[in-house]
């Protein structure tokens, strides 16, 4: 007999119990994918440096028995993470120099990046803050204070962005006075939100947070971070319509990563896919040379190849913008 008290094994109605419920053993993501931990690509050892963390129905939509399987690539810690790069660092892109105040980051003139969590739900292995320090990078009370008067004072500042870590992995009450204190700034206009939760753990788009993004007098943004057509369901389809009828305008990157997404066939069906979501592709990043992520790694030459094949075969603003990031630049670079 079927108990019907039983919870859902992924918590479905309730968000917070699938981000404190994750996967952190690797032989318990390897049974769910039919693999035998004993084979040489999975490595222990990585966990040690960048933890596993997976929400328990992203960890589902891994397709049985495949090592190359395209969402346990993104997720599995691997021997290659090991392999020490001379070309690669800890903090390729330099940002300690562009950070006034404690979790406030201002490269760009018109707009500042708040890393507003210290975590996300889940740890992608090609993570460019993969080793950000969010202990000593977390504002206190007084430091958020001050990153907001940083934000008062600079009038040239028209959109706030809140990174992280994952926005979306905060309660609803301090996301809520996060977007409050923005909303008191009158020279900022827009809110962007950059997010893996929507694909991650759908059910975090609650009714709470759709209240707070249509009430908001700012233009809200929302990025996704979704690197192919198998991470969007049914269940991510509805929470982006949900985001959609609020008014919030739903973009994408993603990141071009070796063996999961660079062929322009695999980019063309994520675009699609993610058009019929209501979410238009904005940028794909080319890989941060950040240090235990070089096997991830694919060449300019290469990018700017699959760039060619896939404007032949998609509307132009269903292209992602080929982007890399130069320190120092006044803005991103295009490829
Ligand atoms: C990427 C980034 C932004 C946003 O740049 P857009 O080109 O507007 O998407 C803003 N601030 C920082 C520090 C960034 O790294
Ligand atoms: S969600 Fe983004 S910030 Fe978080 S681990 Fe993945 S890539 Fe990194």
């Amino acid at each position: 007999m079927t108990n019907l008290a039983m919870p859902h094994p992924y918590h479905l109605d309730n968000w917070q119990k699938s981000i404190s419920d994750l996967i952190t053993n690797p032989n318990e993501l390897l049974a769910i994918a039919k693999l035998d931990p004993k084979n040489s690509r999975f490595s222990k050892l990585a966990t040690q440096v960048f933890p596993l963390k997976v929400p328990r129905q992203f960890a589902a939509l891994i397709r049985p028995g495949d090592w190359d399987d395209p969402i346990l690539a993104q997720i599995l810690p691997k021997v290659d993470e090991n392999t020490h790069s001379t070309s690669h660092s800890h903090d390729p892109l330099k940002e300690a120099q562009f950070t006034p105040e404690t979790g406030l980051l201002h490269k760009y003139k018109n707009r500042v990046l708040l890393i507003t969590a210290p975590h996300c739900a889940v740890n992608c292995r090609y993570c460019f803050r993969r080793h950000y320090d969010y202990q000593s990078n977390s504002p206190s009370q007084i430091e958020w204070k001050q990153t907001f008067d940083y934000i008062h004072r600079n009038k040239d500042i028209e959109e706030v962005i809140f990174s992280g870590g994952d926005p979306l992995a905060l309660s609803d009450r301090r996301l809520a006075w996060l977007i409050n204190q923005v909303e008191g700034i009158s020279h900022v206009a827009t809110l962007r939100i950059h997010t893996r939760l929507p694909i991650v753990i759908p059910q975090r788009i609650t009714k709470e947070i759709l209240e707070e993004f249509e009430n908001s007098r700012l233009k809200i943004v929302l990025v996704t971070h979704c690197n192919h057509a198998n991470e969007l369901t049914k269940i991510t389809e509805h929470a982006f319509a949900k985001l959609h009828k609020a008014g919030v305008l739903l973009l994408n990157q993603s990141v071009l990563l070796a063996n999961i997404n660079d062929k322009s066939l695999t980019l063309a069906a994520l675009s699609k896919k993610l058009f019929s979501q209501n979410i238009l592709p904005y940028y794909l990043h080319m890989p941060d040379a950040v240090q235990g992520t070089q096997h991830f790694a694919v060449t300019e030459l290469k990018a700017k190849e699959i760039m060619e094949e896939l404007r032949g075969m998609l509307s132009g603003y269903l292209v992602p913008t080929l982007v890399r990031e130069d320190p120092g630049a006044p803005s991103k670079t295009r490829v």
